[in-house]
Formats: C-alpha cells, sequence, structure tokens
C-alpha cells in the first residue's frame, strides 16, 4: 500500500496525494495531536511517520524546563548544599529546580520528619 510504503518513491507519492488533499490541515491537526503510540503510522497529514516522530519530539523538548544546572544548589529551607538531583523540578524557577530540596519539600508536604 502507498501510505505504508517504506519508499521513499512510493512515500512522495502519497505525499503528493495529501498536499493535494482538501482536509489536508485538519488531517495534519488530528494526526500531529496524537501520540506516538496512537499514530496510524505510514503518510498521514502530508507527513511521513519519520517525520512526525521528529516533530513530536521538537515539540517535546519544548515543553522541557530549562536546562538544570550541575553545580549544588543551596536549599532554601535547610540551608544544604545539594547535587541537583536532590531537588524536585520547578518549570517556573530560573534555573528549572524547586528552591527546597526534596526531604524539604517531602516534610513540608506530609508534615513530618523526612528520613534521609
Ligand atoms: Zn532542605
Amino acid at each position: 500500500m502507498l501510505f505504508d510504503s517504506p519508499s521513499p518513491v512510493d512515500q512522495r507519492a502519497a505525499r503528493a496525494i495529501c498536499s493535494a488533499c482538501p482536509v489536508l490541515v485538519a488531517c495534519q491537526g488530528w494526526v500531529g495531536r496524537m501520540d506516538e503510540n496512537e499514530d496510524p503510522g505510514g503518510v498521514c497529514g502530508g507527513w511521513t511517520e519519520f517525520q512526525r516522530v521528529r516533530a513530536r519530539r521538537r515539540q517535546a523538548q519544548l515543553k522541557q524546563p530549562p536546562e538544570v544546572t550541575t553545580v549544588a544548589k543551596q536549599c532554601r529551607l535547610c540551608r544544604h548544599l545539594k547535587q541537583p538531583d536532590q531537588f524536585y523540578r520547578n518549570a517556573d524557577s530560573p534555573d528549572g529546580l524547586r528552591n527546597e530540596c526534596r526531604n524539604c519539600y517531602g516534610e513540608r508536604r506530609t508534615g513530618k520528619k523526612a528520613t534521609a
């Protein structure tokens, strides 16, 4: 089948059909919103499956919090210097991490002393 073919020639032909399709934009929106595991595969919405995978990866990267610093960070509550992996992520924070360490954050949430 043309749309499911791994051959670049067939894929080009399938995308040519897509590009003339009256519902192309709707089709792109539909398939573009799908998760990778829902993707029908093959050429859809004028894109090959590979192009859609790449586009999703790019989108996922844009949604990632900013690059996490590798230097130790001081916890706002216990004042200990800790490695970044001891902090939960916070996309709104300038360094991508919460200001309190995991221990302190856990303590504050549960209201009891964390063991560590
Ligand atoms: Zn702390």
